[in-house]
């Protein structure tokens, strides 16, 4: 079967390697269409979270962890699943044409794929199960306003979270460097967005929302009067400004919420005094609930509540693995990438 493998920083190659076998308690899904996580890219640029982020085969490494596709075997202690089911799963080694799933259950870490659900869209459903549970921890309230650091896949998907949470939100504002990026998340129902590379953020923010005194400090100290801060950028090595969480600690009122869902790439300095002073509350936010957040992402997906194709801005064939993980490179020029091992 074909494979991307990846072999080291800026090198995957897509090879044919030997199909998977299954065991008693595992499925075999045939793949649809995979897509290519932020996370991948820190291991595609820098190598690191390689090991978490692949299947060890005969063939080498296969990345891929957001996917669809048809279940073409099943193990004979596997119960509920069969033959043919369309479905999304939840393991490592997805870009190729064949992953074992192993162990597999059903709600657990295997959905079906709801009818009028198509591949591409049902291979963004671990991303956004993602975003539905960083949303839920940072449960923002009526009338508040709501700051979403990175519109890429993530946070473009708290914004379509929000929008379907029933809560009557003051504002929510996307920052981001990439216009086209600030655009889509426009379009996606965010009120306001601001361009960090051309913008100062707090200050717009403050023009946005208003400022607030921090109690505790007689006034000495305020912020923008933001309840909750999503930080989707995490922290990329190579940049030489401080982390975004830096700026994430000073636009969160006082007892507002920071949920951090981007990864980092290595150790930070942060100035902590912004935050103790406003009882901040940091939350990290990784994967997502297991049934509950994994069922609805489909959910809203079969009932046209959020349109995932939009976020989709290419599709490659395996072939193109390499293609397909450049592109996903170029921020300005792309939002979700898939690549399809099977051509659909
Ligand atoms: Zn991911």
């Amino acid at each position: 079967m074909k494979a991307a493998i990846y072999h080291e920083p800026m090198k995957i190659t897509t090879e044919d390697v030997p199909m998977p076998k299954i065991g008693d308690m595992d499925i075999l899904v045939k793949v649809h269409a995979c897509g290519i996580c932020g996370s991948d890219l820190h291991m595609y640029r820098l190598g690191v979270f390689a090991e978490g982020l692949c299947r060890p085969s005969e063939g080498g490494m296969i990345p891929g962890h957001e996917f669809s596709g048809e279940v073409a075997e099943v193990g004979k202690d596997v119960s509920g699943i069969s033959v043919g089911d369309r479905v999304s799963a939840l393991t490592f080694g997805g870009m190729a044409e064949y992953v074992p799933v192993s162990p597999a259950y059903l709600g657990i870490n295997v959905y079906k794929i709801p009818d009028g659900v198509n591949w591409v869209e049902a291979a963004t459903t671990e991303p956004l199960a993602n975003s539905l549970h960083a949303t839920k921890l940072g449960n923002p309230a009526d009338g508040q306003n709501v700051v979403i650091f990175g519109a890429g896949i993530i946070g473009l998907g708290i914004v379509q979270s929000l929008k379907v949470t029933g809560v009557k939100l003051n504002k929510i504002i996307m920052v981001d460097v990439s216009d086209k990026r600030l655009q889509m998340a426009k379009d996606l129902g965010a009120d306001d967005v601001i361009n960090a590379g051309k913008e100062d953020v707090y200050q717009r923010c403050i023009d946005l929302t208003g400022e607030v005194p921090v109690t505790i400090l007689a006034g000495a100290m305020t912020s923008p009067d933001v309840h909750v801060v999503y930080d989707c950028v995490g922290y990329i090595q190579e940049r030489p400004e401080p982390p975004v969480l830096q700026q994430v600690m000073l636009i969160a009122r006082e007892y507002g919420k920071v949920v951090v869902h981007g990864a980092f790439e290595a150790p930070v300095t942060l100035e902590m005094m912004p935050l103790v002073a406003k009882h901040v509350q940091v939350l990290g936010s990784y994967g997502f609930v297991i049934q509950e957040d994994g069922a609805r992402a489909l959910e809203l997906m079969r009932d046209k509540k959020v349109d995932r194709m939009k976020i989709v801005t290419h599709v490659f064939p395996i072939e193109k693995a390499k293609e397909a993980f450049d592109i996903q490179c170029q921020v300005d020029n792309s939002i979700k990438v898939v690549v399809t091992p099977i051509n659909n």
